[in-house]
């Protein structure tokens, strides 16, 4: 991209189409790797043949690869013994996941011990794909394998290169999405490949057709093209064998998958007395025993706990009764909780067993996390993406941009300035803490008389004068963030009851209670003083301190980045939408980082570094007493090289020049 001669969007998007219609997906923008999404399985791009062409090829070389940016990668972390990372980013559907895949792939067969047969790292590493896509993956509209959390992988290597450990993260399952689901999208994965199991199974479980359960019927989407959900149901009890989950385990996780199918049946109608409720049919008594029998716990104490709240005040103890509402929202608060922390149990102990190299002084991490996402209706969820998206876009930019001047300005070399707009005054509207928009919302949670409305209200006061504020003028509770991608209006509606993470006491005894010791274990005791203190625990908050800490681990490496696009809307290959495709390379910041690279010097090195690589190229400057800045430079000059500077420390490459010095070294050595 950088070598075409006329840099705009009409010559950047042509380049890409033109390409796209050759089945080259990827292109490079000086450091950046755009993909293409093929909507098409393209197997020789992928296969072991190509893995062996890429490995140790100089960046540039062979043609753009996801392998060579992984590559790249794995070269630095031996060379220069430091962390490196590899940020994927895009909308849904961009092939983010895929391509996260494909690297990691790669990373394990440049990491691992070839011929070595069963339960190695990297296996187990791969094959924690499948798992969790089973559990945190469904059909949406945009993605018919969309995941719906971020996933940040740390490949750990010893010193010899091969992987030695690895480490997950998540963040921010979408809770729900197990209760709700509309057509054409599905709910997870795992409840229709659990209801394809073989027929014993399904009995052990007891299953029946997913359209009879309202967890699943709310959407008449239940199959997906090309895929059979039997035989994913095995491949999943497969990967859970080999990331080293036991038998004993699988079939408690299947039995809590099962259960909350069940308890998505319980229905409730009105009780004798005024706000009351009590099961409303046989069926739904049905389900309640099937879902306490699964869950090994008391149907009776599973019926008060969905519809009776204990409260203790010094004077007495109030039994009080939900309303059938009330009683459905505590039910499938129930699911989303043990759904949520099944997940979470799983991300756990593909951690342990895979396990963690305490002596790996160098690791590269994979990010696949959900991009930009501006919906007709955009609530806490979107905020929260976006956030993530404010907060990588300000990486991208720090180091994309602000580093490069930065850089060019201390080192004194020529250098026009290049604009580019900073997001810091998003992410203070957002995080800032006291003032922000987590910290009112928090607030507000914590006020029991507050409501969405008077939470919009304060928002409307606190940030009249904010520029990337802005109230939408018919509207009492919407409110607009100016995002760097775009405007996006969010419902302020469920804003208060989506951040607030609590565990209804009732719940959390009787789950605590069950006889199934892994059921039990998703509920551990609550601490003293947690259940003593306010039972509130902000989701948003929570949230911001995982990603700063994300944005700290990420800091600490050296990145590299790859922007997948999502070619169309309709998901099918050789369809190229011009104006769908600008904007997202507008969003990804990809244009401005064109320009930049064209302009730029992406390849830099100390006179020492450089020195230590080149000086073979000529031997006699280091013989003289010669400074190492003059040294550099003869060494250049001797090579015939133009167009590069020299600054204070260090020499500045143009693209391409490091592959030209390195190939004259490599006829040298
Ligand atoms: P994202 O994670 O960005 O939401 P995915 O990685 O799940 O998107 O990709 C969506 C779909 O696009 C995949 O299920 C697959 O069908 C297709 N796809 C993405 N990348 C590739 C690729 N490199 N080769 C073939 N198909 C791909
Ligand atoms: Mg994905």
């Amino acid at each position: 991209m950088t070598k075409l001669s006329y840099l705009h969007e009409p010559g950047v998007l042509q380049n890409l189409a033109a390409r796209y219609e050759l089945n080259e997906i990827y292109t490079y923008t000086g450091n950046i790797l755009i993909a293409i999404n093929p909507f098409q399985r393209l197997p020789h791009l992928y296969d072991t043949h190509m893995m062996e062409q890429y490995k140790g090829a100089g960046f540039g070389e062979l043609s753009p690869h996801v392998f060579a940016v992984a590559d790249v990668a794995y070269r630095a972390m031996i060379n220069e013994g430091k962390s490196n990372s590899i940020l994927v980013s895009g909308e849904s559907g961009a092939g983010k996941t895929e391509t996260t895949k494909m690297l990691m792939r790669y990373l394990a067969y440049l990491g691992g011990r070839s011929g070595i047969e069963g339960r190695t790292v990297e296996q187990q590493v791969l094959e924690s794909n499948p798992v969790l896509e089973a559990f945190g993956n469904a059909k949406t509209v945009r993605n018919n394998n969309s995941s719906r959390f971020g996933k940040f992988v740390e490949i750990q290597f010893d010193k010899s290169g091969r992987i030695s450990g690895a480490a997950i993260r998540t963040y921010l399952l979408e809770r729900s999405r197990v209760c709700q689901v509309n057509s054409p999208e599905r709910n997870y994965h795992c409840f229709y490949l659990l209801c394809a199991a073989p027929p014993e199974e399904i009995a052990k479980y007891k299953l029946e057709n997913p359209k009879s359960f309202h967890y699943l019927n709310q959407s008449d989407c239940y199959e997906l093209d090309g895929v059979d959900d039997a035989d994913e149901y095995l491949a999943t009890r497969r990967a859970m064998d080999i990331v080293g989950i036991t038998e004993e385990e699988q079939d408690a996780i299947f039995r809590v998958v099962a259960a909350i199918l069940h308890i998505g049946n319980i229905d409730f109608a009105k009780g004798e007395e005024i706000d009351s409720s009590v099961l409303k049919d046989e069926k739904s008594r049905f389900h309640l025993k099937m879902a306490a029998e699964l869950l090994m716990c008391d149907a009776q104490g599973l019926e008060d706990a969905l519809i009776k709240r204990v409260m203790v005040t010094p004077e007495e103890v109030i039994t009080r009764t939900l309303d059938p509402g009330s009683a459905i929202v505590s039910r499938d608060g129930l699911a989303k909780t043990l759904y949520s922390r099944l997940f979470d149990w799983l991300v756990d102990k593909i951690n342990v067993s895979i396990g963690q190299d305490p002596n790996s002084k160098s690791l590269i991490g994979v990010l696949d996390i959900y991009g930009f996402e501006s919906f007709k209706c955009n609530s806490f969820e979107q905020f929260c993406i976006n956030f993530t998206n404010e907060k990588l876009q300000q990486h991208f930019n720090q180091h994309v941009f602000k580093m490069e001047q930065e850089e060019y300005t201390k080192e004194e070399i020529n250098w026009s300035y290049i604009e580019f707009v900073d997001n810091q005054d998003v992410l203070d509207l957002i995080e800032k803490k006291p003032g922000g928009i987590i910290a009112l919302l928090d607030e507000a949670c914590m006020f029991p008389k507050s409501t969405h409305e008077t939470f919009a209200q304060k928002l409307y006061q606190t940030f009249t004068k904010n520029k990337r504020f802005i109230k939408p003028k018919l509207s009492r509770t919407n409110f607009t963030i100016s995002h760097y991608a775009g405007e996006v209006t969010y419902q302020a509606d469920q804003f208060l009851d989506k951040n607030k993470d609590y565990v209804v006491a009732e719940h959390q005894d009787l789950m605590n209670a069950s006889k199934c010791s892994f059921v039990a274990s998703l509920f551990p005791p609550l601490a003293v003083e947690t259940s003593k203190a306010s039972k509130f625990s902000s989701i948003g908050s929570r949230f911001k301190v995982q990603l700063q800490s994300l944005m700290e681990t990420l800091s600490s490496t050296e990145p590299h980045y790859i922007r997948c696009v999502k070619p169309n809307n309709v998901l099918k290959p050789a369809i190229f939408e011009n104006s769908n495709i600008i904007q997202q390379l507008r969003c990804g910041g990809v244009l401005e980082a064109i320009r930049i690279s064209c302009a730029g010097y992406p390849t830099r090195r100390t006179f020492y570094e450089f020195l230590h690589r080149f000086s073979v190229l000529a031997p006699e400057y280091l013989e003289g007493n010669f400074d190492d800045k003059i040294a550099c430079q003869k060494i250049l000059d001797k090579m015939n090289l133009q167009g590069y500077q020299i600054g204070k420390n260090k020499v500045f490459l143009r693209a391409g020049q490091m592959a030209q010095l390195d190939a004259k070294r490599a006829d040298v050595l």
